[in-house]
């Protein structure tokens, strides 16, 4: 059966096959009546709606995957200033709550952490809280040519900063939808489920 789906969902899928399986059956020796006709039917819909919200649950996470990926570190090492020999370790959080990548050089045999967020939400309030560093600094009078500096790099990471706001915000709203949706499927196939199961039992009556 489909990977993509939960462990509930399969389960009722199972219940829903067996009660098309038998809904087949009864057609063929033409003894299906009209609630069982419903049953089956209300069965292959809400099949059809599990397939196509767990499809829509693997889109929306493999897009949030990533997203997660979007920032490379291009992480040195602080004593030789090289990359080939660095092995990522672990992750640690900060004091701002961001999350860093900590590396090891295996060259100098020496562990840090790399001074930037791994992933784009952190990005993006680190962006924040530099431009808002590199506009003190002008405020505060810098020399001409780190003035020069300064001013050029603000406008480009308001740039980037404007463009990665919205996508992220995108793929917030739509994780928060679907944790929604998920909510509202959980209980659907618990009731679904829990009925299918009596009619099944129903069905198991003994034959003297
Ligand atoms: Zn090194």
């Amino acid at each position: 059966m489909n990977k993509a789906l939960k462990a509930n969902e399969r389960e009722l899928i199972k219940l829903i096959r067996f009660f098309s399986k038998r809904a087949e059956q009864l057609t063929a020796s033409e003894e299906l009546s009209e609630d069982q006709r419903q049953l089956t039917q209300a069965c292959q819909n809400l099949e059809k709606q599990l397939l196509q919200h767990a499809e829509n649950r693997v889109a929306i996470m493999d897009k949030r995957a990533r997203l997660e990926k979007l920032i490379e570190d291009n992480a040195q090492c602080p004593k030789c200033h090289k990359a080939e020999m660095l092995k990522q370790q672990a992750v640690t959080t900060n004091e701002h709550g961001w999350k860093l990548n900590t590396y090891r050089c295996r060259r100098c045999n020496t562990s840090f952490t790399w001074n930037r967020p791994n992933n784009p939400w952190h990005m993006m309030e680190f962006m924040e809280l530099y431009i808002k560093e590199l506009e003190e600094s002008l405020e505060a009078g810098l020399e001409p040519s780190i003035r020069q500096q300064t001013e050029a790099a603000i406008p480009q990471l308001q740039d980037s900063l404007y463009r990665l706001r919205p996508v992220l915000q995108d793929s917030d709203e739509e994780v928060q939808a679907l944790t929604e949706k998920e909510r509202e499927m959980d209980k659907l196939i618990h009731q679904f489920k829990n009925y299918l199961l009596i009619e099944k039992i129903k069905l198991d009556t003994y034959q003297e």
